[in-house]
């Protein structure tokens, strides 16, 4: 029998409505809140947890009702002197009410995390992108936690931060549903007094259907609600893009430093610890100058990770030019290629009181990834699922992994492409070597839930996946036992070991990244002759793990094959797809000055 672990998380607490805010953003149709996550799989896809329709969504547009709004607006006004103070909120409910303390700024929190492919047929609803809200919002993040690095700097609002690992595009309804909520409880926010700052709290690859530049759009819209005084601050993904609106609108623009990202969580620190340094200046020096190179250099992750050269070399020269005096934060987005959208290209930015200096450093470091780009290879050899499945058999290192790039989930695949699962349980070689392989995994809510209600010890006959991308292949069938069954708070993963593969089945898509996702199951990777994984580059614990490895080019929405993509609508001539012998890198170089600049 299938025990159902798979109860839904709390609602947020709904709150009265503001008439005037609702109707100025035309919320008219929202329904009222459902109580519980539908854990219902459609037939139409695979990451689907509860693809309720979109007007069915609980997306409350306002703040839940507030525990000291009395006091906020009440006592604590009448007793206030002039002049800005720190202000008891209703999720800081540690401040006492005889608080006169001098002013913290005041720093809103929301954002928009995905990094979608264009040419994956899978959608990211609002549902699957999990917004939070309030405190949750700041409890993401350990500096923000009460007793984190920054938790006294500022004090902190979190509005709504929605994220979700990569996937499809997002439909256009989902993001004007999140879009409009963050805007109605800015306005809210904002209707309470001034804010100082905002972190936008973005990847910079979201694609939303029908529209380019989702991270470009969300921010101007914050800034007209926020005001021109407001500090806008965004801590990035390198693999994010960031457009010319994108890098106007934002004052402070910081992205990771490596690839695999070990640096994220302190990219995220410094985007909010740069914005509290910069509101802690006067008014009218508080705005650096930007410097914003975009360089036509379209490449895969798989190509410039910073373990290797040239990116080792280039992104070591990021901390050098931050530490020049007169420079705040320098950053080199390597960019995004599975969506085809104009913006998609690399960008060198440098931000800093001395804008020339920001110029000068900014065009130098475009140039050196210009003049290195020939260089940027797979971080690994790379071969036809053929090629690479041979190796591995006659190989005697043990474990030896294999990526399966083209349909990683963590770049935007959709992640139920069957070519690669097809092809092993296929392989008349594999069979015939007596080595075993684990496969992780392949997604089919219902063929999980049919596995798990067989139960462990059940012979099975399943066909799985390609609901979402069946592209390049059909369905797979996967004949074998159940090995293990195992329910977690928002999935379901089952293992049913074939003759030569354990195939592991899951509800919904996840990436496979540490050794504990697969002893967790019953599997040791460390002793399988062969571990296939829907991953790019390897995560670190992977990397270390594996006595070898070959990342195969395999079919998919992230295909590492980009000409194979066939991009229509980005900047053209774009290395390496076209001829780029008379481009100049730094033409299109913009200046945009600040407070301090120029
Ligand atoms: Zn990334």
């Amino acid at each position: 029998m299938l025990v159902t672990p798979l109860s839904g998380r709390e609602p947020p607490p709904r709150r009265p409505a503001p008439d005037a805010v609702t109707r100025r953003l035309r919320l008219t149709s929202w329904q009222g809140p459902k109580n519980k996550r539908r854990w219902i799989t459609n037939s139409a896809g695979v990451d689907l947890l509860e693809l309720a329709p979109v007007a069915e969504q609980t997306l409350p547009t306002n703040r839940p009702a507030s525990p000291v709004s009395s006091v906020a607006s009440g006592e604590l006004t009448a007793n206030r002197p002039a002049g800005r103070l720190r202000r008891p909120r209703w999720h800081d409910r540690h401040v006492p009410s005889d608080d006169l303390r001098p002013a913290l700024p005041r720093i809103a929190v929301c954002g928009i995390s995905l990094e979608a492919s264009t040419f994956s047929p899978a959608l990211t609803t609002a549902t699957m992108l999990s917004p939070r809200r309030g405190r949750e919002v700041l409890d993401a993040w350990d500096f923000w936690r009460e007793s984190g690095s920054l938790a006294d700097r500022a004090e902190w609002i979190g509005i709504l931060q929605a994220r979700n690992i990569a996937g499809g595009a997002i439909p256009a309804d989902d993001y004007a549903l999140l879009k409009a909520e963050i805007l109605a409880d800015l306005v809210a926010t904002v209707a309470e007094g001034p804010l100082d700052g905002l972190v936008l709290d973005i990847h910079g690859a979201a694609s939303v259907v029908g529209l380019d530049d989702m991270e470009g759009d969300l921010a101007v819209a914050v800034r007209t609600v926020v005001g021109p005084d407001c500090l806008l601050s965004s801590g990035m993904d390198l693999h994010g893009n960031v457009s010319r609106t994108l890098a106007e609108t934002v004052d402070l623009l910081t992205t990771y430093r490596t690839a695999p990202h070990v640096d994220w969580q302190e990219t995220k620190e410094r985007a909010a610890r740069n914005l509290v340094d910069r509101l802690a200046l006067p008014p009218g020096r508080r705005r650096p100058a930007k410097a914003w190179v975009p360089v036509p250099i379209l490449l895969p992750g798989e190509m410039t990770s910073t373990r290797q050269e040239p990116a080792a070399s280039l992104y070591a020269r990021v901390p050098e030019i931050e530490a020049l005096d007169g420079v705040l934060d320098a950053g080199i987005w390597i960019g995004y290629p599975w969506a085809d959208e104009p913006r998609n290209r690399a960008v060198v930015m440098v931000v800093g009181d001395d804008a020339d200096l920001a110029m000068a450093e900014a065009t130098g470091l475009a140039r050196e990834l210009w003049a290195r780009r020939e260089e940027f290879g797979f971080v690994a050899p790379t071969g036809s699922l053929e090629e690479v499945l041979t190796s591995a058999i006659a190989s005697p290192a043990r474990p030896y992994v294999i990526s399966d790039s083209g349909d990683n989930p963590t770049a935007g695949g959709a992640g139920d492409v069957t070519w690669t699962l097809t092809e092993l349980l296929a392989s008349e070689a594999l069979a015939a070597s007596g080595k075993r392989a684990i496969y992780a995994s392949i997604p089919d809510g219902v063929g999980a839930l049919a596995a798990a209600e067989a139960g462990v010890g059940a012979d099975v006959r399943l066909t799985l996946g390609a609901r979402v991308d069946a592209r390049t292949a059909p369905p797979v069938q996967v004949a074998g036992r159940v090995v293990a069954v195992v329910p977690s708070e928002d999935n379901l993963e089952v293992v049913v070991r074939t003759p030569a593969v354990d195939v592991v089945l899951t509800r919904r898509r996840r990436p496979y990244h540490l050794e504990r996702d697969f002893t967790r199951l019953g599997l040791d990777p460390r002793t399988a002759d062969i571990v296939v994984v829907k991953i790019g580059y390897l995560e670190p614990e992977l990397f270390d793990l594996a006595a070898d490895w070959m990342l195969a080019l395999t079919p998919g929405g992230v295909d590492q094959d980009l000409a194979r993509l066939g991009h229509r609508r980005i900047q053209r001539p774009m290395f390496p797809l076209d001829d780029v012998s008379s481009v100049d890198p730094t033409a299109g170089a913009v200046l945009f000055p600040g407070d301090t600049g120029a």
